[in-house]
């Protein structure tokens, strides 16, 4: 079946949700953000006209182009108001009992033909799906990367239950939305987090050790290793909450204790310090 995606649904207008509507926009695709939370809801509205805003000041999109991407998103609290949709992308909290409670509200609002994709970063594709009864053929995982607007990657799961044509179709979207969907087995952590987490968790364990300071462990990973940003830094901009759930999921699912939060990044959620979100983390962000 040819993907003819007109509206999706983005449930969750967070770091990741806010992004992935945006993209969705610009690629053609009318994109409604949903978030339980209002003022999430205000500040995707708030990302996404600075974004487009700072765009047409570097002459990357006209202003014509900009207000037809604006017009678009749209925002709602009320997940029912959005059953027309013929696309889903959760990219609520990283908590499997979140996802599940929403992925059984979605078999119940849309339409069977709807694909129902998430955006985790490490839950299983089978174990969300098993809260989509009947529909989990209709059930994937659609792994963007932060900044979704820039990064090309959309790491792509196949749950147990996942139907050919599922994984077809969503091969196509991301396509559609200018990404490159590369395929991945439903592991904890699939393959992105599963490398990258074990690193960030041992950044912060060399900084509890006094090993070095936060900002000279990011430079020798800069210098040293090519790296583009540096782990602790990296950690900031995934959101310190989002590091620390993830790594309780693999150290669940895979019961290896190199993936258990390091006991600094759990005093830094538990401070609030979450990163670039809340203007501090391991660094300082004045501007948020
Ligand atoms: P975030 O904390 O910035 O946003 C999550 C949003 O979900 C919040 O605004 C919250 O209010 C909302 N939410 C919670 N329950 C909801 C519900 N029942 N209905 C609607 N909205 C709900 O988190 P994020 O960084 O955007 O991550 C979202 C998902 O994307 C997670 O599964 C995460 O693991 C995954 N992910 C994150 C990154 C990253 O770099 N941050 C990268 C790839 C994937």
């Amino acid at each position: 079946m040819a993907n003819q995606v007109k509206t999706m649904v983005v449930v969750g207008g967070g770091t990741m949700g806010s992004g992935i509507a945006l993209t969705a926009a610009q690629s053609g695709i009318g994109a409604v953000v949903v978030d339980v939370n209002a003022e999430q809801v205000d500040r995707a509205r708030a990302y996404h006209s600075k974004t487009l805003a700072r765009l047409v000041e570097k002459q990357k999109l006209t202003a014509e182009s900009a207000a037809a991407v604006a017009q678009r998103l749209c925002y709602e609290s009320d997940l029912e108001q959005t059953r027309h949709a013929d696309w889903v992308v959760e990219a609520a909290s990283e908590n499997p009992e979140v996802k599940k409670r929403l992925f059984s509200a979605f078999v119940r609002i849309f339409q069977p033909h709807v694909v129902l994709a998430t955006n985790t970063s490490s839950i299983s594709i089978t174990d969300i799906a098993t809260a989509a009864g009947e529909r989990a053929s209709h059930v994937i995982g659609m792994h963007f990367f932060n900044p979704v607007p820039v990064m090309k990657l959309v790491e792509v799961i196949r749950g147990l239950a996942t139907s050919d044509e599922t994984v077809e179709r969503t091969l196509e979207l991301a396509k559609t939305m200018g990404k490159t969907p590369v395929p991945a087995n439903d592991r904890a952590g699939f393959v992105s987090n599963r490398v990258l987490m074990p690193l960030i968790n041992e950044a912060f364990h060399a900084w509890m050790e006094g090993v070095a300071k936060p900002e000279d462990i990011d430079q020798i990973m800069l210098l040293g290793c090519n790296f583009p940003m540096g782990p602790l830094r990296l950690a900031d901009f995934i959101g310190l909450d989002v590091c620390h759930d993830i790594m309780m999921v693999l150290h669940r699912e895979l019961g290896d204790p190199k993936f258990f939060p390091c006991p600094l990044l759990r005093q830094l959620v538990t401070a609030g310090r979450l990163g670039n979100k809340t203007g501090r983390g391991v660094f300082e962000y004045p501007q948020g």
